[in-house]
């Protein structure tokens, strides 16, 4: 890490910073960025860096390519070629940016403040602390790993969130391999220090146990050739299968894989507790049980972070779980404040909400009831505004208008029928079934991050922050389209240079050729022109 390079006295400096090319009186309005993971970085790369003043704040000054950690864990991928250099990256695109290697601790959205701390030691107040005014706010902090509370899994388990963390699992597991290799341990001892326990059967807990298989069968079994058969992976999954995100088929691979590379997965077990020796886990059959383990890694899922959490509790969020956004990524209730990627969740309106006002906007010709010409008219804002409603029509097959009228009028075969307010909401009684949340993958939050920066790059010329829906809510030239995600797949790698790949439209495929197509979607990520945003 570098040195500490600015202090609250070069805060105060930086905000006195002329603007020569700037017409007299133009003030640039400030943009704070808060983390500097997939989404924050993608908001940068994609930001217009002549239109704002930009500072970026976060504990670590590089971007790490998440996908590889699982490698890096292993010594497949080396630490360095994960990561690219904040600085780096802001460089590249020349402007107004400036970046501070520091954490913030607390937002105060009434001031438009927040509060920073550098990890690097005290300035000459003593404290490392700073605040920075902010214009608008994008958090992209990203999530923490989530221990449920268990007791000792903080103390005694590793996480795969970090480079840091790859790191400390590798020399970890190089350790457990040294101390079994000790002449004065017995079998059992050997045993217990070559147990590597991974608990939690979600994509990342698969492919670092299958990492792990590869390294240990194909590395250190040449190295270590005594203990070798001593070793044991454990896959701890609550659930009744792992992999539960992916398609039947691709589970049902993994669970055969793993079981003929020896992995032993244990699906219906809850991990109740951990300590420095053994780690406890719970099946309603058997009850507890706890087993010896030399090295165990936790990867059961994510939480919200402590000082997003607090921000919750002042805009009245306290009752969430994770921060919550509108379509356009605006946290709610919260004025100038954007939030991106694992850090929140979009709050999908509801049709059922807005089933008056769609109808009032429908009915063109206010006779009180919609034709299906009338519905037809309104049908492509509604797919915008609701996504759900297009989920809805392709799940129940229905082959347009037609046949959505049909199930809010019952069984007629005429066109020319119109709806009544209360068939129409027959009609869309269920497509907010349909509501999906979006996955805490990079690929979300780098789309989201691309499509906020398409959002600021036109904001100045349309004068007003994006706001919807689009002619439903109101009139207004400059109006975006709400952020709409576009799935390129999902991948697991199951070591052995074997990758399942679950694409859209139902295509599955398990092989090495599909390894081409991870990398591919990750290289197009940042090269897609998002079809959610423009002018209407
Ligand atoms: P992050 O990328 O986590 O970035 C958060 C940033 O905020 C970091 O820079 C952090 O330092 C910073 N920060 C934290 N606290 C503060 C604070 N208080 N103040 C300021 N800054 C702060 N997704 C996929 O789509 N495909 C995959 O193959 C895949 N593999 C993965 C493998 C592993 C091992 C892991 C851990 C994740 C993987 N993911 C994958 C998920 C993906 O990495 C996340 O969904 C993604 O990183 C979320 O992006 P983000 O910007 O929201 O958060
Ligand atoms: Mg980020
Ligand atoms: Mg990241
Ligand atoms: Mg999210
Ligand atoms: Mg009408």
């Amino acid at each position: 890490n570098n040195r500490p390079t600015f202090t609250g006295l070069v805060v105060v400096l930086a905000y006195a910073d002329s603007q020569p090319d700037q017409p007299q009186g133009f003030k640039k309005k400030k943009i704070v960025v808060l983390g500097t993971g997939w989404a924050g970085t993608t908001f940068l790369r994609n930001l217009d860096s002549k239109l704002y003043d930009v500072q970026v704040i976060s504990p670590r000054n590089y971007f790490a390519f998440t996908p590889l950690l699982p490698s890096v864990t292993c010594g497949t991928v080396e630490p360095r070629s994960v990561v690219e250099p904040i600085r780096r990256i802001l460089e590249k695109k020349g402007g107004d940016f400036k970046f501070w290697e520091a954490e913030c601790f607390k937002i105060d959205p009434a001031n438009k403040k927040i509060h920073c701390r550098s990890n690097m030691g005290t300035n000459l107040d003593g404290n490392g602390e700073f605040l920075v005014d902010y214009d608008y706010l994008v958090v992209a902090v990203g999530a923490r790993s989530n221990t449920f509370n268990t007791p000792g899994v903080t103390e005694n388990c590793h996480f795969l969130k970090e480079v840091e963390d790859a790191q400390k699992i590798r020399r970890s597991v190089m350790d457990c391999f040294e101390k079994a290799s000790l002449p004065y341990l017995n079998e059992e001892e050997r045993k217990k220090n070559l147990h590597f326990v991974v608990v939690g059967g979600g994509p990342t807990g698969v492919e670092f146990a299958a990492e792990l298989h590869d390294f240990v069968t194909e590395d250190l079994s040449k190295l270590y050739p005594s203990i070798q058969h001593l070793v044991k992976i454990s896959l701890i999954e609550a659930a009744d299968h792992i992999l539960t995100m992916f398609d039947k088929r691709i589970t049902n691979f993994a669970e055969d894989k793993f079981g003929r590379d020896g992995i032993d997965v244990k699906t219906g077990y809850k991990v109740v507790k951990v300590s420095k020796d053994a780690i406890t886990m719970q099946n309603p059959a058997t009850g507890d049980i706890a087993v010896p383990y030399g090295m165990a890694v936790w990867s059961t899922g994510i939480g919200t972070r402590p000082f997003v959490v607090d921000f919750m509790k002042q805009i009245g969020q306290a009752n969430r779980r994770v921060l919550a956004t509108d379509e356009w990524l605006r946290v709610r209730e919260c004025d100038d404040v954007y939030a991106v990627g694992d850090c929140a969740t979009i709050n999908q309106r509801r049709v059922m909400e807005d089933i008056s006002e769609i109808f009032r906007v429908a009915d063109k010709d206010k006779s009180g009831t919609l034709t299906v010409k009338e519905i037809q008219d309104i049908l492509e804002d509604i797919y915008v505004r609701y996504p759900q409603v297009k989920l809805y029509m392709k799940s129940k097959q229905l082959n347009g208008i037609a046949d959505l009228i049909r199930t809010g009028k019952g069984d007629t075969e005429k066109e020319s029928v119109e709806l009544s307010i209360e068939e129409f909401k027959k009609a869309l009684s269920l497509v907010d079934s349909q509501v999906k949340n979006l996955p805490a993958t990079a690929q979300v939050a780098a789309q989201q991050g691309q499509y906020l920066a398409t959002c600021f790059n036109k904001m100045q010329a349309a004068e007003e922050n994006p706001e919807g829906p689009i002619r439903i809510r109101g009139e207004g030239r400059h109006r975006f389209n709400p952020f709409r995600y576009r799935h390129l797949g999902q991948f697991a790698p199951l070591g052995g240079e074997q990758t399942a790949a679950q694409l859209p439209g139902d295509w599955v495929s398990i092989g090495h050729s599909s390894q081409w197509l991870w990398y591919s979607v990750y290289a197009t990520t940042n090269k897609l022109a998002h079809e959610g945003t423009g002018d209407i």
